[in-house]
């Protein structure tokens, strides 16, 4: 027999597919060792036949072959192909999406245990005392593991029993399971919205659906209905959340529901639980892929449906080779699969709106709460004036008014900061000195904690300095508000509340997000404060109050999208008030009350939004009225990065010479941030009318990656730093 295989190797100029000879018992999907250029290297099998069109005597054999069943399904190939073509990536890479990293690796195995069981009727000398007990507790408790045994009765007396057959030893492959909990309602009897809603999903007629529903509309609970009608099915169910550690009653309500048919992905867990949940996923064990953006690459077969909650959410974005968006894999998956994909928001993304407004996608509106439970009224607060009167905290007047109401009523609150210790910066009063971290050019951030500066793209740490590096002045002002500043502050204006504080700095280890929400939960603290992680789907019925301090932070960055932006953080972070049964208020602290965007944003409207930002878009030709387009060349060496720009920038210009009407804009520039880690980085920026030109541009960062300078395309960047 012959396997044809693709060797793990991510180079385009091995992305080919070689023949070895292997045993007839390979399978399709296997995993391998061939040997290849001298070496010996892994490989994926995917196909294998009789005959070969190769002169047998140069063929190898394959060395080893690694999992059972086979670690790869016939549907990665066919992915493999769109992806590969699509990104312009080698297969190898295409393939990598669909293994563990920790597999692929060899970093991690499945664990075994020993576990031991008396052997009938044996009697043991009267002199054996601790086998003796230790065979009466395996008669009375049944199987126990080896090592518990041991350390019960000792070593040796374990071993003693086994010497004399009466203790049955074995060993077995245990899973390890994600920490956690099952807890929630049991199913709900679905309201005439959601049960409309359900059925629109399955006979709407159209493949990808889009369910806009107000926060607390009850998305999750049509999400449950289709993956339960899925499963009643005989099929299995992808679900996807942006950040799955940081919504644990999401967790909680998907074990409680599906128990064991349940599996989760995401980059929370330990190496050892993801591999497991992995593999009972490929074992057909568990049905349900629950999971960040990479479990859209599940190891299932049989797609029933495919759920991308929150689907504006930029983390759907991959921002590692390929740089594939996530539902658009997910649409692959559900038309290989001929099923449903499901998109549901609050607040879809332009893009997506934009195609269910235009038939593309079946657009499903639940434009009230559960109960019509009414959405938390949102009051501006208008921090010029607040400066004016000459509070310099960085809370409004009517927001320590709430607080104070809030916590007098024994609820909870919530305060948001748009960014983690944004603008934490060190300026010289003297000279305009800013602190930037020598490596990557971005600014640096100051902690209290640490009494330092860091840099948040490469974690390099700096001593705080005690004058101006520049001109010696010692008017060093930390600028801005983090979120250790509005604790302190808090502290000072309510020194009887407990608070919690979750921003990248205080959440550590694996159930670090979870153990911070599970005691908020829980209301062991009456106020959290935290960045952008604390925005997503959480649950907490006791908050009646959500504070948003400088909400227009994000309006100013130089992105096409800071509005669309603003307004689902609004709309999210004002979402997690008033869930239960009090009536929810937010404060939302500004200092540009009359932009329009905040206006859409507190009263709710997202049609007028959209409206209002899609002419925005069309008028100035940006997505999705065009496409933007970067190469970016990054290399350690200034030459080679420059080489590698001149090249592609030259290419580019030719196919604008001969397609001048699709470019909107062409442009070569250092990239805003000029070196990570580093690095140094240069762009081609472009605007387009259309992805027609879209292939070419990937074919011109191939051509002009060089071993020294390393080339790539971005599309529409979550971010241009
Ligand atoms: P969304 O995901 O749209 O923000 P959720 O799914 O979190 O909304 O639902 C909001 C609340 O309504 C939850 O507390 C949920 O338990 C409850 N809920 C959902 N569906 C129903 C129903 N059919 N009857 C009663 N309560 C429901
Ligand atoms: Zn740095």
């Amino acid at each position: 027999m012959y396997a044809q295989i693709i060797v793990d190797v991510a180079h385009s100029q091995v992305d080919k597919v070689f023949e070895y000879s292997c045993p007839p018992s390979l399978k399709v999907g296997s995993r391998v060792k061939v040997p290849f250029g001298g070496r010996v290297i892994d490989g994926f099998v995917i196909a294998v036949s009789e005959k070969t069109s190769y002169p047998e005597e140069k063929i190898k054999p394959v060395q080893e072959v690694f999992d059972e069943p086979p670690a790869l399904v016939e549907e990665c190939f066919a992915l493999m192909q769109k992806i590969s073509a699509r990104y312009r990536v080698p297969k190898a890479v295409a393939l990598r999406l669909f293994l563990p990293s920790e597999m692929r690796l060899g970093t991690v195995r499945a664990s075994v245990r020993k576990f031991v069981r008396a052997a009938e009727g044996v009697c043991l000398p009267a002199a054996a005392k601790k086998q003796a007990q230790a065979y009466a507790y395996l008669t009375e408790n049944g199987e126990t593991e080896f090592v518990q045994l041991c350390r019960m009765f000792g070593r040796s007396a374990v071993a003693g029993l086994e010497r004399r057959g009466a203790a049955i030893a074995e060993e077995r492959k245990v899973n390890r399971l994600p920490a956690g909990e099952e807890s929630g309602a049991p199913a709900h009897v679905l309201t005439t919205a959601q049960r409309a809603a359900v059925e629109s999903v399955k006979n709407g007629g159209k493949m990808v659906n889009l369910i806009h529903g107000v926060t607390g509309s009850g998305k999750t609970e049509i999400y449950l209905t289709l993956i339960a009608d899925a499963i009643s099915r005989g099929k299995t169910a992808i679900f996807l959340v942006p950040e799955i550690s940081l919504t644990p009653q999401m967790l909680a309500q998907l074990r409680a529901r599906f128990k064991g048919e349940a599996a989760i992905l995401h980059s929370g867990l330990s190496a050892g639980e993801r591999f497991d949940e992995w593999w009972r996923l490929r074992s057909g064990e568990a049905k349900i892929a629950i999971g960040a953006r990479s479990a859209v690459f599940a190891p299932l077969t049989d797609v029933g449906i495919i759920i991308v909650d929150e689907e504006h959410d930029s983390s759907y974005c991959s921002e590692t080779a390929p740089r594939y968006s996530t539902v658009d894999i997910a649409a692959m998956r559900a038309e290989y699969n001929g099923c449903k994909l499901v998109l549901g928001s609050a607040t879809p993304s332009v893009e997506s709106y934009m195609k269910a407004c235009d038939g593309e996608y079946n657009l499903i509106t639940l434009p009230d709460r559960i109960n019509s439970k009414p959405l938390p009224e949102i009051i501006i607060a208008d921090m010029r004036r607040e400066v004016k009167r000459g509070n310099n905290t960085c809370f409004s007047q009517a927001l320590r008014e709430e607080l104070d109401g809030t916590l007098k009523a024994g609820n909870q609150a919530i305060i948001f900061l748009n960014r983690r210790g944004y603008s934490q910066t060190v300026v010289c009063r003297d000279c305009g000195y800013v602190a930037k971290c020598e490596n990557c050019d971005v600014t640096l951030t100051y902690h209290s904690e640490e009494d330092c500066l860091k840099c948040h793209y490469c974690g390099a740490k700096y001593r705080m300095p005690s004058q101006c590096p520049e001109c010696g002045g010692r008017h060093l002002l930390y600028n801005g508000t983090g979120t250790q500043r509005v604790v302190a502050d808090l502290k000072k204006l309510f020194p009887q509340a407990t608070l919690l504080r979750m921003d990248n700095d205080t959440v550590s280890g694996k159930d670090g997000h979870y153990k911070i929400l599970k005691s908020f939960g829980e209301k062991k603290a009456d106020i959290l404060v935290g960045t952008q992680m604390i925005a997503k789907g959480h649950d907490f019925p006791s908050v009646t109050l959500v504070g948003i301090l400088d909400a227009d932070m994000s309006l100013h960055f130089s992105d096409y999208r800071s509005g669309e932006r603003t307004f689902q953080l609004i709309t999210q972070v004002s979402g997690r008030s008033g869930r239960a049964d009090e009536k929810g208020k937010v404060v939302l602290q500004t200092y540009s009350p009359e932009n329009y965007i905040l206006r859409y944003a507190t009263h709710y409207d997202y049609e007028g939004f959209f409206k209002n930002e899609i002419a925005l878009r069309k008028a100035t030709l940006f997505p999705p009225f065009a496409l933007i387009v970067r190469i970016m060349v990054v290399s350690g060496s200034a030459e080679a990065a420059l080489e590698s720009l001149k090249g592609a920038y030259l290419a580019t210009e030719n196919l604008r010479r001969k397609t001048p009407d699709e470019f909107l804009f062409l442009n070569k520039m250092h990239s805003p941030i000029k070196k990570i880690q580093g690095k140094l980085r240069y762009q081609v920026l472009m605007r387009l009318k259309s992805d027609a030109l879209l292939k070419n541009i990937y074919d011109i960062a191939v051509e002009n990656t060089t071993s020294s300078a390393f080339c790539y395309v971005e599309e529409n960047p979550v971010n241009l730093s």
